[in-house]
């Protein structure tokens, strides 16, 4: 009893010795380091700094260390927080994953020229709802449903936050409270908890499967067909690929089935590409081209996946269907805004000419251009990084394929050259944190024990930033 009592009386004594916040308060100010930094940054700094030192008392007890509470410990606790609170969050980093269109580092970075019209349309005024021909408002998205069309051979074209509001904007305006013939095999799930079942039950539209995980028939849909149904809808199974014994029904004969019993037929292409990849020598992915000249009467898919623009969600069809969609008030809540309409219609306009677009849209530069080209950056980086001379490092190139991502080419790996490092005494998921944590960060990947850096998605100039981050590792 005494014991516990001593215990608790001790505790109180530490939970005593906490500052106050206005001590702490009066004593930054004496530093002029933190002159700049606003008040509320430093009451936040010291609150936190506060709160997480009661919180140790108060869990660790006898076993908590004195010195933790001297004026100069707290000190730099607090400026630990306040530096960490004056850095951005959303920063530039370094991809070495080989993963081009890599949902959670960026997906698709903007050719200069998009980026170029954005910064313009960020910096000044612009005729973004305004008719300059006729003086009067006009419509925001004019200046890329032409060329949508131009390019896609659709009849209209609609744009509008992401792909995910496309696919809703579009069973909100065609099936709310009908049913939606789709096949099992393509009740998918993409990365953020986007699921086709979720997105039909939040438009209103009933869904209808049909077939089986991995077969599935005309006559499946055929049979489903009733007076209920209101959509056919193909769901490209971006992020993964069903092999073995497996059926799919194309979309040619699903426009067919539409077509005789006057229902339209919808084709979510989730990445969807103007660029048949094929004659690059990489996989067939079904191109947005394709989809409407075989009869789709609506086709959605990414700004930001395979096309490498701003995140945006893009809709082409039938005119009479397009102005339904248009009407429906949802389209309001889901607009884009100016900054993704400039990159976008500077992205789209390089797609006139094919070899442009892929010289210059980094999305596609990176996903065809030649071994060659990554060779050649990989031996630039090992050059650098031997230079850094130190025998506790040791590089070497590696032969490894990388993956397109962004939910496209599932099946794809394309070859590539990495650069791997070894450092005595750490082992690579040491390496992975500690350059995960440089400055600019460096993400690469694991294989085997082993930490590399695929070549195919670092950019040139990024290798000096490399360099720096490997050399901070030995210091
Ligand atoms: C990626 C994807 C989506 C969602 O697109 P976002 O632009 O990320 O909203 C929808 N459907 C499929 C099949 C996809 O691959």
């Amino acid at each position: 009893m005494r014991d516990a009592n001593s215990t608790q009386n001790s505790l109180q004594d530490r939970l005593r010795k906490l500052p106050a916040v206005d001590t702490l308060l009066a004593q930054m100010a004496q530093n002029p380091a933190f002159k700049e930094i606003p008040r509320t940054v430093m009451v936040g700094a010291i609150r936190q700094s506060i709160d997480e030192l009661r919180a140790a008392i108060k869990s660790a007890g006898n076993g908590f260390p004195e010195s933790e509470l001297d004026p100069d410990a707290i000190g730099r606790r607090i400026s630990d927080k306040v530096a960490s609170a004056m850095t951005e969050n959303l920063v530039r980093l370094v991809n070495a994953t080989g993963v081009v269109v890599h949902t959670n580092l960026g997906r698709s970075l903007l050719a200069a020229d998009a980026v170029r019209h954005m910064t313009e349309a960020a910096s000044r005024y612009s005729n973004l709802e305004f008719d300059l021909k006729a003086g009067r408002r006009g419509s925001r998205y004019t200046a890329v449903e032409d060329i949508l069309c131009e390019i896609s051979g659709a009849e209209a074209a609609m744009v509008v936050n992401n792909n995910a509001a496309a696919v809703l904007l579009a069973l909100d305006t065609l099936a709310r409270g009908r049913e939606v013939i789709v096949s099992r095999g393509e009740l998918v799930e993409i990365g953020g908890s986007f699921r086709i079942p979720d997105i039909m039950a939040k438009s209103g539209g009933i869904l209808r499967e049909v077939g089986t995980t991995n077969r599935t028939h005309l006559h499946d849909y055929e049979r489903a067909v009733n007076e209920q149904t209101g959509l056919l809808l193909k769901v490209h199974t971006s992020n993964f690929a069903i092999v073995g014994f497996t059926a799919s029904v194309s979309l040619p004969d699903m426009v067919g089935l539409g077509k005789k019993h006057g229902l339209p037929v919808m084709e979510d292409l989730g990445s969807g590409t103007f660029v048949d990849f094929k004659k690059y020598g990489l996989m067939k992915e079904p191109t947005v081209q394709e989809s409407i000249a075989t009869g789709a009467d609506v086709v959605t898919f990414s700004g930001d996946k395979l096309l490498g623009g701003p995140q945006a969600g893009i809709l082409l069809g039938n005119r009479e269907i397009m102005d339904r969609i248009r009407k429906n008030p949802l389209t309001r809540a889901l607009r884009i805004d100016k900054l993704t309409l400039a990159g976008l219609e500077t992205t789209l306009r390089l797609y006139r000419d094919e070899a442009g677009a892929v010289k210059d849209i980094p999305t596609l530069s990176m996903i065809t251009g030649p071994l060659s080209h990554i060779r050649e950056k990989a031996d630039a980086l090992c050059k650098r990084l031997r230079a850094i001379d130190d025998a506790r490092l040791q590089v070497g190139l590696l032969d490894s394929v990388s993956k397109a991502g962004g939910g496209s080419f599932p099946l794809l790996e394309i070859p590539t050259t990495c650069v791997t490092i070894r450092i005595d005494g750490l082992s690579a998921s040491t390496i992975d944190r500690l350059l995960r944590q440089s400055r600019i960060p460096v993400i690469g990947r694991i294989e085997a024990e082993l930490f590399l850096m695929d070549m195919r998605t670092v950019i040139p100039d990024e290798i000096e930033i490399i360099r720096h981050a490997v050399g901070g590792m030995l210091d």
